[in-house]
């Protein structure tokens, strides 16, 4: 029996989650969840996993009331709670599906308990990869990544004699804006960014998709998780996301791995370690699987991809000042502050203006992470007067 805590248990990857935990009650016991602010899914939540004993709510006052109903249960809250939670709660794996930097310290207090770490939050890595690595390297804890690409990449690299081959290459479908070119851009709104064409995800995801930031941040979770060089990691355009990735072998053949776009694919691998013996359901029908699209990638439509690789190359704290700056912006954007195409302005201008702290410890990587966040802030509030 695997105990499970999940935090982001109320997001598009925690619901997920929950259904593969919930079909296989024999396997698995959910001991602890969070759900930020959306205190509403507690109750059913609680209803469906009756060992949960620690739960973590994003506002301190969201607790009483829960408290009331719920006495036996521990309550945390804040970004404090989300490391605490890790600490405190019994389990022995933390399924990271939060969205953003707050994602990182939980992910950091897993493997310092030496837990097995599914990780959904790719901001993590891409903000603290070397911190992470380095705690893997020293023996503390398990990483297994739930990003449809990373987990195609570990399925099929496990099959094949690495030095066989040449290149990864990583699948993306171009997000809500791939039929348009960059000066149709112009006047895109929110609601517009948020209907993908292939993924239903939440909010900051779906626009990192319309960017690509998300394939630039999904090139640097590739890096740190299987440390192929930068350019032998290639980004292919296809847009109907049955292909989650590829490898191009030495002798010019190319393995890959294929399914219909659906993140319990990827939840399930990481949730059984890598050993999945069955299906939710039979995917057998390829035939029906339609037509697929490739085509190449074109840097100079999605330049965030540009943004994330010569953070990653710069490194030091660039890597978190690319990371706040994206979900600054992201956020002005969905809130109306901002036009779409001025999100990667604002990245440009936060990686140009901040100064790059190298061999950075946690504490710099927080501080350039708020740096970063309220340089945009402030430069979007200056840019409204
Ligand atoms: P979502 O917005 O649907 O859910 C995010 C979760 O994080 C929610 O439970 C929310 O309560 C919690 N959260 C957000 N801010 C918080 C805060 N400040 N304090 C506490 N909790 C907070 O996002 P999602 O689509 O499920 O994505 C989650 C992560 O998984 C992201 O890093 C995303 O890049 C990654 N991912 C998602 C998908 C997908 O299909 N949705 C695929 C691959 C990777
Ligand atoms: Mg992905």
């Amino acid at each position: 029996m695997k105990k499970i805590l999940l935090l982001g248990a109320s997001g598009s990857i925690g619901s997920q989650t929950l259904d593969v935990i919930r079909a296989d009650p024999k396997t698995f016991l959910l001991t602890g969840f969070s759900v930020g602010l959306r205190v509403e899914k507690v109750p059913a939540i609680i209803g469906d996993f009756p060992f949960v004993h620690h739960i973590c709510l994003e506002r301190e006052e969201d607790v009483a009331p829960l408290k009331a109903i719920y006495p036996s249960i521990t309550f945390h809250h804040g970004d404090e709670g989300l490391k605490e939670i890790v600490e405190k709660c019994d389990s022995d794996i933390v399924v990271n599906a939060l969205v953003g930097f707050v994602g990182l310290l939980p992910s950091i207090a897993t493997l310092q308990c030496d837990k097995t770490l599914c990780l959904a939050n790719k901001e993590s890595l891409v903000v603290g990869g070397s911190i992470i690595m380095r705690m893997l390297s020293e023996g503390k804890g398990k990483l297994y990544p739930i990003d449809s690409e990373h987990v195609a990449l570990a399925k099929l690299l496990s099959r094949v004699r690495r030095e066989d081959v040449d290149s990864l290459i990583i699948t993306a479908s171009g997000g809500s804006f791939r039929g348009l070119t960059r000066r149709d851009l112009v006047g895109v709104t929110p609601e517009m960014a948020l209907n993908h064409p292939t993924w239903k995800m939440g909010a900051k995801i779906t626009v990192d998709s319309a960017t690509m930031m998300n394939k630039g941040f999904e090139v640097i979770e590739a890096k740190w998780l299987y440390d192929f060089p930068l350019q032998r990691t290639e980004i292919l355009m296809h847009d109907e996301s049955h292909v989650h990735s590829l490898l191009l072998m030495k002798d010019g053949t190319y393995f890959a791995d294929v399914s219909a776009p659906d993140m319990r694919v990827p939840i399930k691998w990481a949730l059984y370690g890598g050993n999945v013996e069955f299906c939710l359901r039979h995917e057998s029908e390829i035939a029906q699987f339609g037509d697929y699209h490739f085509r190449q990638f074109d840097p100079e439509r999605y330049p965030a991809v540009g943004l994330a690789l010569e953070a990653y190359k710069a490194g030091g704290t660039a890597c978190a000042i690319l990371n706040a700056a994206n979900e600054a912006a992201v956020q002005a954007f969905l809130a109306k502050k901002i036009p779409f195409l001025d999100i990667e302005k604002e990245i440009r201008l936060a990686l140009d203006s901040i100064q790059n702290v190298s061999n950075p410890s946690l504490r710099d990587i927080l501080a350039a992470d708020q740096f970063a966040r309220l340089f945009v802030a402030r430069h979007i509030e200056r840019k409204s007067i």
